[in-house]
């Protein structure tokens, strides 16, 4: 678009060297500016919508919750039958497979609360593994990363395999963690992938700063390729991991 508004610029330049400008050319131009200011402050008096804000990471009122502690009604297994996770104390803990949403979605802020075990075993991957995948494509990763040193784009906050976390942020194993996620998928128009994005806070603190979510950034077999909508998924990763207080607010 740039570049044909260029060559119009410079069309005009070349058949009218000698023409000054006429006085209907003055005119429009005034008024493309009068006009592209009108529409800039027709956005600037639209009334954002009232959101009355949750506390404490509860969901403000505008969110569609996933998951508060009940049941899993709003997710489903990799069949399509009810997800088969433990549901006990408020929260929802990895028994067997992979759960996801019934519900597809395209840009999202999410907040989404996990534990790994309290009891340790295992080391590197093989600790408090699961993550969290955006359209059942893109993880990022859930992991006890306490004191237990792995790859770094692989470790709790990453985005898996692509781009470690900033810093550090992580609990102790067995304490309640957050994150707090926005989303942007990538798109695709006329052949070419412009990539969506992850900004990422783990207990608060930024870990991932806008990065860049390209359509060949997929962890899953299951899901490829780029869409506007997919569902979120938690993975079964073998140990039991907890998660509550899920919801997110859709951005698209
Ligand atoms: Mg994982």
């Amino acid at each position: 678009m740039g570049k044909s508004r260029l060559s119009v610029c410079a069309g005009d330049g070349m058949v009218s060297p000698k023409i000054p400008l006429t006085m209907h050319s003055k005119l429009t131009y005034l008024l493309s500016f009068v006009f592209a200011g009108a529409v800039s402050l027709a956005a600037a008096d639209k009334e954002p919508p009232v959101v009355t804000p949750g506390t404490e990471g509860r969901p403000p009122s505008d969110a569609i919750v996933l998951f508060d502690g009940k049941d899993l009604s709003a997710w489903k297994s990799d069949s399509g039958a009810a997800a088969g996770w433990k549901v006990e104390h408020g929260y929802a803990e990895m028994v067997k497979g992979n759960i996801l949403t019934r519900e597809e979605f395209g840009a999202i802020q999410l907040h989404i609360e996990w534990a790994s075990p309290a009891k340790v075993q295992g080391d590197g991957q093989g600790r408090g593994n699961s993550g969290v995948y955006f359209q059942g494509r893109y993880e990022i990763q859930v992991l006890d990363s306490y004191q237990n040193r792995t790859y770094f784009n692989g470790q709790a906050g990453a985005f898996y395999g692509h781009q470690p976390p900033l810093v550090n942020a992580s609990r102790k194993p067995g304490e309640w963690q957050s994150y707090d996620i926005v989303f942007h998928p990538p798109t695709s128009a006329e052949g070419k992938t412009i990539p969506g994005s992850f900004t990422v806070f783990h207990n608060g603190v930024l870990v991932q700063d806008h990065t860049p979510v390209s359509g060949e950034a997929t962890t899953s077999a299951q899901f490829s390729g780029v869409t506007p909508k997919g569902p979120l998924m938690l993975q079964d990763h073998g140990t039991p991991v907890r998660y509550r207080n899920i919801w997110v607010r859709k951005l698209d």
